[in-house]
């Protein structure tokens, strides 16, 4: 199979109370799971089979809706596994908040920027920090689409995202969204957002 569901680096009870372990174990292997077999699918016996995931993307508009929508369910999902991890939480430090005081103001400010963002975007979606052009900036997506598409009306160089499908939270939070996205930032692994902000 040309791409596969990356290991999770916690166990699904690991981000408790913030998120339950039965979402995380129906979104990791059912949800996300799912959107590897079907991008395997769509792109099985053709040329894009070879491509790496970020390429794919970056020229989404010339494929399927199959291959956007299964290959951002992939890359999206991915990057937010990785964004979280247990105890975490609280400010960044460093370079990131340097940038962040650079481009929003402040760390609180950043925040609810990113909030707002998360909360008002209607219906399925992500919300997203990036970087573009030397600066931080927030952002929304809908569906699977993400920063790195050519065919998103909001593009940059992901840093940090946030899932705000309604199968990420309804079984624990069911309609309250904001309260799903205020536990989420107590999972926030900010040395991991600066580690990509650092490699681009
Ligand atoms: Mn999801």
């Amino acid at each position: 199979m040309a791409f596969t569901l990356p290991e999770l680096n916690y166990s699904f009870d690991a981000l408790e109370p913030h998120i339950d372990a039965k979402t995380m174990e129906i979104h990791y292997s059912k949800h996300h799971n799912g959107y590897v077999s079907k991008l395997n699918a769509a792109v099985e016996g053709s040329p894009l089979a070879d491509k790496s995931l970020e390429a794919l993307m970056s020229e989404c508009s010339s494929h399927s809706p199959a291959v956007r929508n299964n290959g951002g369910g992939h890359y999206n999902h991915s990057l937010f596994w990785a964004s979280m991890a247990a105890s975490k939480g609280g400010a960044p430090t460093g370079d990131l908040l340097e940038a962040m005081n650079s481009s929003f103001g402040s760390f609180d400010a950043f925040k609810e920027e990113f909030t707002k963002a998360a909360g008002t975007r209607f219906g399925s979606g992500w919300a997203w920090l990036v970087e573009k052009d030397g600066k931080l900036a927030v952002g929304s997506t809908p569906n699977q689409d993400n920063p790195l598409m050519d065919c998103s009306d909001f593009k940059g160089n992901p840093l940090l995202n946030l899932d705000v499908w309604e199968h990420a939270y309804y079984l624990n939070y069911q309609n309250r969204r904001p309260d799903y996205i205020g536990a989420w930032w107590n999972t926030v692994n900010w040395d991991e957002v600066e580690r990509r902000l650092k490699s681009l």
